[in-house]
Order: structure tokens, then sequence, then C-alpha cells
């Protein structure tokens, strides 16, 4: 996609600090970090969210991730992945924050959970199953 920041990075038109690339992704250090090292993957082809990918690059991101991810924990004590679609998402590319975590850090994902009632729940449990067939 001509306009988009990830592509441009993918294809080394915009310079960024590369910390890996194969044939079909790229990782990079965000510019904005939660913590140092904080580094984003994603796949070299464009697609906007995680449902569009296609088998072969969901399979190859899965491993760069992995691969990735073995690296931070060497660097740290743990690690946060990170990952949004639509809502929240920065730059309209699929991509995964890796977040190197120490246990000892400030950072703190409040992720309030909310109360529906059994109707609801069983209506939209429903709903998905039925997705999924
Ligand atoms: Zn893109």
């Amino acid at each position: 996609m001509a306009d988009c920041i990830f592509c441009k990075i993918a294809k080394k038109e915009i310079p960024s600090d590369i910390v890996y690339e194969d044939k079909k992704t790229m990782t990079f250090l965000d510019i904005n970090p939660m913590s140092l090292g904080h580094i984003l993957v994603v796949p070299k082809k464009h697609y906007e969210t995680f449902d569009e990918l296609d088998q072969e690059n969901l399979k190859e991101l899965s491993l760069t991730l992995q691969k990735v991810a073995k690296a931070v924990k060497k660097i740290a004590d743990g690690y946060t992945l990170l990952q949004n679609n639509i809502v929240e998402q920065g730059v309209p590319h699929v991509h995964f924050h890796i977040v190197p975590r120490k246990r000892s850090d400030s950072l703190h994902f409040h992720l309030p959970s909310q109360k529906f009632s059994q109707q609801e729940t069983n209506k939209i449990k429903d709903r998905i199953k039925t997705l999924l067939k």
C-alpha cells in the first residue's frame, strides 16, 4: 500500500532500527517505545488486520514472533505481546508489539473485566459458535 508507513519500512524506503528480517517479515524497534527494546513485527506484505493474513504469512509471522520473543526473553525478565485490530490500531498494517518487561517495571495494563447477564453471554457464545461452523 503506497502510503503505509510499515510497507515503506518493509521496503526500506524509510529508515528504521531493524533487528531482524527474512523473506516475509520485518522486525524493528518501535519509535515510541513502552520499554527499552520495544519491538514491532510485521508481515512485509500489506494486510490491515490479523484476520486478513493468508496462511503462509500467518505462519511466517508466527515463527518470527516466537524467534524474536526468545531473544527478548534473554534480555528481560519477560515480555508482553500486544496486537490491536482497527480499534486502537495506530497503523493500519497488521503488527505485533513485543514489549520487554522487568518484574519491577512501571507498566501496568489495566484491562477491566465487565459483568454480563447469562442471557447476553449465551447469546454471544451461540453467535460466535455459529460463525465458526
Ligand atoms: Zn502496509
